[in-house]
């Protein structure tokens, strides 16, 4: 439909169309003005044979997996892509970080690195009071650390990351050292720890939102799997973590 209207209207314009040149001209251009609306218009329209969805026009480089159809998108450096833009999600999704240094840590004791990217990632809630203020969580994190290195005789403290209702995750043992969060999954999965108690209610939005951003974070930086298990802490040992109300609400997200 778009295709007629397109040619409709350029020869209603006032191109020069009295010599048979001129009118040649005109039907090139017509030609491949229609044929580059076509293929503008496919890729979101193209549903991909693998992946069963349409896909976007991004930079080439930027599309994840290099699942791209090049011939779908103008321009030599575009594409059509059928997996998540990498360079979009890496600036939007990772959230700030507060540094070790930064909410006062110990030094760990020792440490050890993980073999390759995380095939889970793993819920936890720290069972504590709940905190709305960077001051007020790097207090609650240095508690955590303290209570794992001296009354569990840990390395450091066990969660890979944590996250607060002021909306920020405090950094752990990071990406790369392998924690102390899902016995007999350490070194497989990472460890993110909602601060607070979630039994009878959920954690706030910032929170809620910190956390998804921190996975896809993780993910665009290629340090979990695109393909990763979501999981709670009680899927894989006796215990009630995450608490029940956020654990039920884990179980609603991708990759549950
Ligand atoms: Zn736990």
């Amino acid at each position: 439909m778009r295709v007629h209207s397109y040619i409709g209207d350029l020869s209603q314009s006032s191109c020069p169309i009295n010599s048979h040149q001129g009118t040649l001209m005109l039907v090139l251009l017509c030609l491949s003005l229609a044929f580059s609306a076509v293929l503008g218009d496919s890729c979101t329209e193209h549903v991909h044979a693998t992946f069963g969805k349409v896909g976007k026009c991004i930079k080439k480089s930027c599309c994840e997996y290099a699942t791209y159809i090049s011939s779908l998108c103008p321009g030599d450096d575009t594409a059509c892509c059928f997996k998540r833009d990498t360079c979009g999600s890496l600036s939007a999704g990772c959230p700030h970080i507060v540094s070790r240094a930064s909410w006062g840590a110990r030094s760990p004791r020792s440490t050890s690195y993980m073999p390759g990217p995380a095939k889970y990632v793993f819920i936890h809630h720290g069972e504590s009071g709940s905190c709305s203020t960077q001051s007020a969580c790097s207090a609650i994190v240095r508690s955590y650390q303290n209570y794992h290195m001296d009354t569990h005789g840990w390395s450091d403290i066990g969660y890979s990351f944590l996250v607060g209702e002021d909306g920020n995750a405090y950094e752990g043992r990071g990406w790369d050292k392998i924690g102390a969060h899902t016995q007999g999954y350490n070194s497989v999965g990472l460890g993110f720890c909602m601060i607070g108690s979630f039994d009878n209610h959920v954690p706030n939005a910032a929170a809620l939102n910190t956390v998804k951003n921190l996975i896809a974070c993780g993910v665009g930086k290629g340090k979990i799997k695109s393909t990763y298990t979501l999981r709670g802490h009680r899927d894989m040992n006796q215990t009630s973590c995450p608490g029940t109300a956020l654990y039920n609400l884990i179980k609603t997200w991708p990759h549950y």
